[in-house]
């Protein structure tokens, strides 16, 4: 029994244009300050396309979605080895909420809440507040080596997922953080570029120069919009950050990419209770599909798949 992840082919003419266009998805990292401040940058105009195709996502739903995408791939540029890390917000408005993670290798994935986001009209502007509300924000650490993840919750006081998830990295692990992401969208909904970066001070780093930083990241322009415009992370990160003594230190490959398969789903199926899956053996309806939430992709199980589910199970 074989299978994994299916990842739907991108088919739209102008997306396909687009990514030739902007290049390959690419995680660069920087120090600013020599070496007091550590930076990333995220384009990643092709998994956030790929993210959108597999989960059907219309607009709303890709900016939401995707600035969890490009978060959890940012955030990724800081682990090693086996460590993944895994960000989840519950929230009362019509998104509910997100789960994503990523691991160390740049595999990124998960899922909106809600979607189609129930809305009455069409949203005027990219402001994602009106959609979140009010909740809470975890953050799930699976370390290498370690027995029991860490999890931290914050309540949401933003909206807005990069100020949300700033807000954590500083009450919950004394880290002044900023980021930025960015899903730009032509008017006709196609997403054109889509970008993200991280900015996140080591201990000790000059409070000042934080300020400064702060303020140089809030006024920086929708980098999303100049990923689509031919920008590439290495030009951003100089012309916006020259003053602050921006070295690159290399870079790493991030995407949309899901560990799941069809083996791990029988696994889930010969752990169920038995009288459960004796009824699905006897009672249908086959195939059986399974859906994986973090990718999308449909598991079909046969009749002697669930034959042998329930055989492994006894
Ligand atoms: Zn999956």
């Amino acid at each position: 029994m074989i299978g994994a992840m299916i990842k739907k082919p991108i088919i739209d003419a102008k997306v396909l244009q687009q990514l030739d266009q902007v290049g390959p998805d690419e995680l660069e990292l920087f120090l600013l300050n020599r070496g007091n401040y550590r930076g990333a940058l995220l384009s990643a105009t092709r998994m956030i396309n790929e993210m959108r195709v597999n989960h059907n996502y219309g607009v709303l739903e890709t900016l939401i979605c995707g600035h969890a995408y490009l978060a959890a791939g940012l955030i990724s540029a800081g682990l090693k080895g086996q460590d993944r890390v895994g960000i989840e917000m519950d929230c009362d408005g019509p998104a509910g909420g997100f789960v994503v993670d990523s691991s160390a290798g740049g595999s990124v994935r998960g899922y909106l809440r809600n979607s189609p986001i129930p809305v009455d009209t069409a949203p005027e502007s990219f402001d994602t507040r009106p959609f979140i509300g009010d909740g809470t924000l975890s953050v799930t650490r699976f370390a290498e080596g370690s027995k029991q993840p860490f999890t931290g919750h914050i309540s949401l006081a933003y909206g807005t997922v990069a100020q949300d998830l700033a807000n954590y990295y500083l009450q919950s692990e004394q880290t002044p953080t900023a980021f930025h992401l960015s899903v730009q969208f032509d008017t006709e909904g196609t997403v054109i570029g889509a970008a993200g970066l991280l900015v996140q001070a080591f201990p000790g780093a000059d409070e000042d120069i934080g300020k400064q930083l702060d303020t140089r990241i809030r006024n920086l322009p929708s980098l999303g919009g100049l990923i689509a415009n031919g920008a590439d992370s290495s030009s951003i990160i100089h012309e916006h950050f020259q003053e602050f003594e921006a070295a690159e230190v290399g870079t790493r490959e991030v995407r949309f990419d899901c560990g799941c398969s069809k083996d791990r789903f029988a696994r889930f199926l010969a752990a169920m209770p038995i009288d459960e899956i004796k009824e699905i053996r006897d009672q249908g309806p086959f195939p059986l599909r399974t859906v994986c939430h973090n990718c999308n992709t449909t598991y079909e199980f046969s009749a002697s798949d669930i034959e042998r589910a329930y055989q492994m199970s006894r």
